[in-house]
């Protein structure tokens, strides 16, 4: 059965034996772990990983794949696959008691960083993921303070994981081909938050807020959250940038966005 790539679905196949034992190495799957693997396509990982004696969901949303996979996979125990949309899908319910759930996906690149946010609201039962996305957004959610990539999506997603760039993958690995180079994360969410911060709320916008104009100093781009005496009193010169200040730096200036009554709604 063949199976043509779909556009819309994201669809790029990886092809690459070594890539394919270069990913199953770094994933370290054993027999007593319960993985779940987003969009497994027609199987290039699922097979690997069920070799390795692992509990395997996987959550696919195309029909026809989820057919062929079916057919691939009959008879296969300790398996199961799930014809849904994973953005949608409440991975909660996967876990079994206080079971951790390790993840893992070459993901279609455009429902990737809502993914991952959607993942992260169920943290408390996931142990590991790892994603195949575009280099460049492994680069971002990897990025350090003073780096062109540290942004948002740094600063939030640390927050919530560690986050590790393992290796890059070149297109001529994925059949069709995709455009860029893509690169493989793996996010393990902290056990205990790195950092104090009192709502992640202001946390997002404190952050939000100081990288929509990344080129400004922070005395500018926060003035309607945070005064100059303020950032002073936390030791952040409000001469810097966004870029400029660690995660540590945001959580405290989240946290005085608690004490600040009433924030014009404009
Ligand atoms: N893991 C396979 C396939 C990668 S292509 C491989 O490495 O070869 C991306 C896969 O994600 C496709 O199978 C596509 O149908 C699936 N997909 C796309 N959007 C999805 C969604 N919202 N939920 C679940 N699967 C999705």
């Amino acid at each position: 059965m063949t199976h043509i790539a779909r556009k819309r679905f994201g669809q790029n196949f990886l092809h690459d034996q070594s890539v394919i034992r270069h990913i199953i190495a770094c994933l370290d799957a054993k027999p007593d772990q319960h993985w779940v693997e987003i969009g497994p396509g027609q199987g290039a990982l699922t097979e690997p990983l069920l070799k390795t004696g692992a509990r395997l969901d996987v959550v696919e949303l195309d029909r026809d794949l989820v057919e062929l996979l079916k057919k691939k996979f009959a008879g296969q125990t300790h398996f199961e696959i799930h014809s849904a949309d994973a953005l949608k899908f409440d991975f909660s319910t996967l876990a079994k008691e206080d079971e951790r759930l390790r993840i893992v996906g070459n993901l279609p690149y455009n429902i990737s960083t809502p993914l991952m946010f959607h993942l992260l609201s169920n943290a408390h039962c996931i142990e590991d993921m790892h994603f195949m996305l575009q280099k460049e957004v492994v680069d971002r959610l990897c990025a350090e303070p003073g780096n062109k990539q540290y942004g948002r999506l740094s600063v939030m997603m640390q927050y919530a994981c560690e986050a590790e760039c393992l290796f890059d993958v070149p297109p001529e690995s994925f059949d069709p081909a995709p455009k860029v180079i893509s690169s493989i994360v793996r996010l393990t969410p902290h056990r205990r938050p790195p950092v104090q911060v009192d709502s992640r709320e202001n946390l997002n916008r404190v952050v939000t807020q100081a990288f929509s104009q990344r080129r400004k100093t922070l005395r500018n781009s926060l003035k309607d959250l945070i005064s100059d005496n303020d950032l002073n009193a936390l030791s952040i010169d409000p001469k810097l940038r966004a870029e400029n200040l660690t995660l540590s730096d945001f959580a405290k200036l989240s946290n005085l966005l608690d004490n600040v009554p009433q924030i014009s709604a404009s």
